[in-house]
């Protein structure tokens, strides 16, 4: 029996934090088993907003496979995906592309988002294009799910209408139409309070950080609250966190109730939350030791040249298929007749 397949990823625009464990990562280590993984490190997309620093994103590809491996992404199961390595993506990009209408693409509500949030008045014609392109990751591999966190849902919603579009104008039963599977923790606010937790705008607690750091960043989040004995705002970052990772649920409970009566000051609450995390990010901290320095570098990139060879193939029998569907290999003519708009809505 053929296991569904996941695929999803991250940019290395930085290192892992709390809101990529909570909206993806926890999902694709439970799911490991029964589907077939796909876990792409999107180097290419990290030009985006790195261009001028292809030093730094080198360095954090290989940090974000040393947070997958950390978090438990086991590589005996799951397949990583340099995307620069996969020919297909870029072909396919342009292809797909075709399939977009360009007013759809700038409509895009997790492009617009980003584009706010990251202050990318001046952007390159290459960003909104990674929207493409993340919808060219997920069709290479023909995937039936995609774990990803809430400012993601509305590009994977894209991808499906591309999926469908492309089988009513080609046909040739290339692509399933992807589902997308949120995290228990959709949206994670980040330590400003404000915006979501993100690696790019300095609000992240990382699942790499020390204990002292989680402690450090927790007391600066920003709460706005008055005085220690003022109510407490139960939809603040800090309420959301402690609902997120303490583990007690009805030490949750309490913390709610007390925090809202203004008899927990946020300062207690803080520490107290800094601990919850701190016990959760713990065990990670072993398991990365193991790929610290120079020889566990060495062996990620072994592992990611290894991988690699297998997510091309899975990539490159898509493209041969697509090529097919689109009579682009010319030894396969089809007569049907299918007068279908490329950009039709509908
Ligand atoms: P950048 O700031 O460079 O965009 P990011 O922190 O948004 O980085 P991405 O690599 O863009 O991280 O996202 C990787 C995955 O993590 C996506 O599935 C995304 O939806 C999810 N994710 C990112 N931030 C959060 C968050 N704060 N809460 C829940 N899920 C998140
Ligand atoms: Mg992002």
């Amino acid at each position: 029996m053929t296991r569904p397949r996941i695929l999803t990823g991250d940019t290395p625009s930085g290192r892992l934090h709390l809101g990529h464990l909570v909206g993806s990562l926890e999902n694709r280590v439970r799911l490991q088993d029964d589907h077939e993984c796909f876990f792409l490190i999107a180097n290419v997309h990290a030009f985006t907003t790195r261009a001028d620093r292809p030093d730094d994103i080198r360095r954090d590809t290989i940090e974000v496979v040393r947070d997958y491996l950390a978090v438990g992404i086991d590589p005996a199961r799951s397949t990583l995906v340099l995307q620069s390595e996969i020919r297909a993506i870029p072909e396919l990009t342009f292809l797909l592309a075709m399939l977009l209408p360009f007013a759809r693409v700038m409509r895009n509500p997790t492009l617009k988002a980003e584009l706010a949030d990251k202050q990318l008045e001046q952007h390159s014609f290459g960003f909104p294009l990674y929207t493409v392109g993340q919808c060219a990751d997920i069709l290479a591999f023909r995937a039936d799910l995609v774990p990803v966190g809430e400012d993601q849902a509305a590009t994977i919603e894209m991808c499906r209408e591309v999926a469908r579009r492309f089988e009513r104008v080609y046909g040739g039963a290339v692509f399933p139409v992807p589902e997308v599977l949120l995290g228990r923790v959709a949206r994670l606010a980040g330590t400003d309070g404000v915006h979501k937790m993100s690696k790019s705008l300095g609000n992240a607690i990382f699942l790499s950080d020390g204990r002292a750091e989680i402690h450090r960043k927790m007391r600066g989040l920003y709460t706005g609250r008055q005085s220690a004995t003022d109510p407490g705002d139960p939809d603040s970052a800090l309420m959301q966190y402690a609902r997120a990772f303490v583990a007690d649920p009805d030490r949750v409970r309490e913390l709610t109730d007390g925090y809202v009566r203004g008899e927990i000051g946020d300062g207690a609450l803080k520490a107290e939350v800094a601990d919850a995390i701190d016990a959760v990010v713990a065990p990670m901290r072993e398991r990365r030791a193991a790929y610290d320095g120079p020889r566990g570098e060495a062996a990620i990139l072994e592992l990611l040249q290894e991988h690699a060879r297998h997510a091309g193939a899975v990539a490159d029998e898509t493209l041969a298929r697509v090529k097919e569907a689109m009579r682009l290999d010319l030894r396969t003519a089809r007569t049907e007749e299918r007068p279908r708009s490329a950009l039709a809505t509908s």
